[in-house]
């Protein structure tokens, strides 16, 4: 009897403590991997051969694996931007692809995704490529306090590649200075100065930009990647007993593309898979910290792509790193059209993996979903509600990113972001015509036809069947004017 009631004590003790450990799981620590430049076949989860990547498949088996996620934008800036915000970045100018000069292009005090995390008592960082612009003005001065930057809008911590790998300056920014900068060799950049042209090298790699100054700070292209998992990793290990939010963000697998020497042919599909390899073990690297500190059960996290792929040989290994010959078969945007900037379905559909064990349902969804929709997830799983003005374009998808079981699709439309506007809407894909004008070269652009697709048999964009459908066209035209001119596209 005595051992019995013992027992009883002991497990209504630990069912105490099983209820603690519920409660604390309404808040999830939340990190978000964001590659760069990686296309919707570069995983082996998602059909890749050439190219192995262990970790992320374990990653996809223990989560959800998403066949219809969309990066916000077909490039970098406009999808951090909107990824940031909630808001799409095409219905804000100068959000493009920025220089490495460029002045913050969030307005403090908005509301960002770790803004509201933050509100909701989130200790907040972010490790990686940045993008978003730093400092008041332009140009940026890299050689005093840099700000506003991350930490004027909801970031606690920040270490930072500025703007991309083959942008200047080539030199870490940790919160708000630049690290390891001589004081007496200030760092200059000339943005009149083309990737390729004298004076664009830098550490023997043609740049966007001429830098001069600023030496002692150079980072290593071949430990880019150690040195931000390093960072990233200790982000994790320094909070884990606080819910904190991670948004880390690789260099990976951007130009110029140097893999650090341990993973050099690696892969069966050039300098290009090797990346790839190698940014399978950042993520792997993460897992394993979630493991060791046993925070990955109270962990929610993502790992997905800024947009779609892109063959580009920039690199000291530049026949080696990025052409069809060196791709050897790998499709790097699996079956679907063009890539990185287009408008089709390679521009922005991504590989998107969540995993929250025991709170997100194993297995694929089809449901379309975006990464301008974190903000009113986050929003959602933290029991917040979004004010009106904040996150216009920021649909609730947590219950998507859940598996719940819903009678209607999280968001039944999305807007694509290439050179043109494209949209989404249940099965079809429509591409405006283009308006006749003025290209870059300054001849007239010939005028296109409206086109339209049906994904559900058509997921390559083959067969424009816009002649046989033109009530579809008129919707979808109608439609897209109408999300474009509300200024908004969130009920
Ligand atoms: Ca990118």
């Amino acid at each position: 009897m005595k051992l019995k009631s013992i027992a009883s004590l002991a497990l209504a003790a630990l069912f105490g403590v099983t209820a603690v450990f519920a409660a604390d799981s309404a808040k999830p620590n939340i990190i978000f991997i964001l590659a760069d430049d990686i296309g919707y076949g570069d995983w082996s989860c998602y059909g890749a051969t050439k190219v192995k990547t262990p970790n992320l498949d374990r990653l996809a088996a223990q989560g959800r694996r998403f066949t219809d996620a969309h990066s916000p934008s077909a490039v970098c800036t406009p999808t951090r931007y909107a990824f940031m915000t909630g808001e799409y970045a095409w219905r804000k100018p100068g959000t493009g692809i920025l220089p490495g000069t460029a002045a913050l292009i969030i307005e403090p005090g908005r509301v960002t995704v770790p803004s509201l995390l933050k509100q909701a008592g989130y200790i907040t960082g972010v490790v990686g490529k940045w993008h978003l612009g730093l400092g008041a003005t332009s140009p940026t001065d890299y050689n005093g306090e840099i700000k506003p930057g991350p930490l004027e809008i909801g970031f606690d911590y920040a270490w930072l590649l500025p703007a991309t790998g083959d942008r200047t300056p080539c030199v870490w920014v940790e919160n708000h200075r630049v690290v390891g900068l001589d004081p007496a060799d200030p760092i200059k950049l000339d943005y009149t100065v083309q990737r390729g042209q004298p004076g664009s090298f830098v550490n023997g790699i043609p740049r966007i930009g001429k830098q001069t100054g600023g030496k002692t700070a150079l980072w290593k292209d071949d430990e880019i990647a150690d040195l931000l998992t390093k960072k990233a990793v200790a982000f994790i290990e320094k909070n884990k007993t606080k819910p904190f939010f991670l948004y880390f963000a690789t260099h990976d697998i951007h130009v110029p593309r140097v893999p650090a020497p341990r993973f050099k042919g690696a892969s069966q599909a050039g300098v290009r898979g090797d990346v790839i390899q190698e940014f399978d073990w950042s993520v792997g690297e993460v897992m394993a910290a979630l493991d060791r500190l046993k925070l990955a059960d109270n962990t929610l996290l993502i790992v997905t792509s800024d947009n779609g792929g892109v063959l580009d040989t920039n690199g000291p290994d530049s026949f080696n790193s990025g052409t069809v010959e060196t791709n050897n078969g790998h499709l790097h945007n699996g079956p679907l059209r063009a890539g990185k900037g287009s408008p089709y379905e390679g521009g922005t559909r991504v590989p998107f993996i969540v995993r929250w064990p025991g709170h997100v349902q194993t297995g694929t969804s089809d449901a379309l979903i975006c990464h301008v929709d974190m903000l009113a997830a986050a929003a959602a799983l933290t029991g917040q509600k979004l004010a009106v003005e904040a996150g216009p374009d920021s649909f609730n998808v947590l219950p998507a990113l859940l598996g719940e079981k819903r009678d209607k699709p999280c968001r039944d439309h999305l807007v694509e972001h290439g050179n043109v506007l494209a949209l989404r809407k249940g099965t079809w894909k429509f591409v405006p015509a283009a308006p006749v004008g003025k290209g870059k070269k300054g001849k007239t652009r010939k005028p296109t036809a409206a086109e339209l697709y049906n994904l559900d048999d058509d997921i390559a964009e083959t067969k424009n069947v816009a002649d046989q459908h033109p009530e579809i066209v008129k919707e979808m035209t109608t439609l897209l004017r109408a999300l474009r001119e509300k200024g908004r596209s969130r009920p």
